[in-house]
């Protein structure tokens, strides 16, 4: 096996220690701690999908607080993991991140991103047996140079030392912007375009499915439910952000 720490210093040495923002001095990870500062934890999450929100919209005050769309309709995943809510500086980071073509860059600014995600995760009391990704359309993906959930789900893999089954998931047709659709056709063709490819290897398994931003929770709500059709024990999600409540948009 190649030594991580040459492989991290040629890293460090074409891609010198700068802030991926404010291009200030970064000591350690992605930006420096000025910007670090100004990234906005998902503070009250639903505690099943991650839903930012106020105090006043949670059930209950005496238990855990569960949004009113999970308690109407309880998702096929079990809890969704999202630190950060998909606003600026995050929002900026991750659209460059989805810029980048360069696959050794990619993946560094995914392994830094993640580390910035790592200081909010609590020791991650779940042990997943196997980490799949949300896939992409080759068209997106071609569009897009290559799929950011993918990159995350190897570099999480890496980080908590499980497998990942890159092409678990199979996106089928190319599904259309999402935006122009109701909610109703979009859940609808997104359950068509997903298929598991080897439905034998999530059997029993707990799952740990990766994304790099959940906006409605309507894409992992599908995918945890076809996951668990095709026998999965458990789905978890980790997602890098949430996107925040339409109050703070
Ligand atoms: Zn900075
Ligand atoms: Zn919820």
């Amino acid at each position: 096996m190649v030594a991580k720490g040459f492989v991290l210093t040629l890293v460090e040495a074409l891609f010198p220690r700068r802030c991926f923002l404010c291009q200030g001095r970064a000591a350690e990870g992605l930006i420096c701690r000025g910007c670090r500062g100004d990234l906005v934890l998902n503070k009250n999450p639903c505690i099943i999908c991650a839903e930012p929100m106020t105090a006043g919209s949670a059930s209950s005050h005496h238990t855990a607080l569960i949004c009113s769309a999970c308690q109407k309709n309880p998702p096929a995943f079990d809890h969704v993991f999202a630190p950060f809510l998909y606003t600026y500086p995050l929002k900026e980071i991750i659209h460059r991140f989805k810029e980048q073509h360069h696959l050794l860059r990619s993946r560094m600014l995914s392994d830094l991103v993640l580390r910035e995600a790592f200081n909010a995760f609590d020791t991650p009391k779940f042990k997943p047996d196997l980490i799949v990704p949300v896939p992409t359309h080759w068209r997106t993906r071609l569009q897009r140079g290559f799929n950011p959930a993918a990159v995350l789900a190897d570099a999480i893999g890496r980080g908590i030392n499980v497998p990942v089954a890159m092409t678990m998931l199979h996106k089928q047709t190319f599904t259309p912007s999402q935006h122009l659709l109701n909610r109703r056709q979009r859940l609808k063709n997104l359950e068509q375009s997903f298929q598991v490819r080897t439905p034998k290897d999530i059997k029993g398994k707990h799952i740990l499915l990766i994304d790099d931003v959940v906006t409605t929770g309507s894409t992992v709500g599908v995918i945890a439910a076809l996951l668990r059709d095709n026998g999965a024990e458990s789905v978890q999600v980790w997602a890098l952000a949430r996107t925040p409540p339409k109050w703070q948009q």
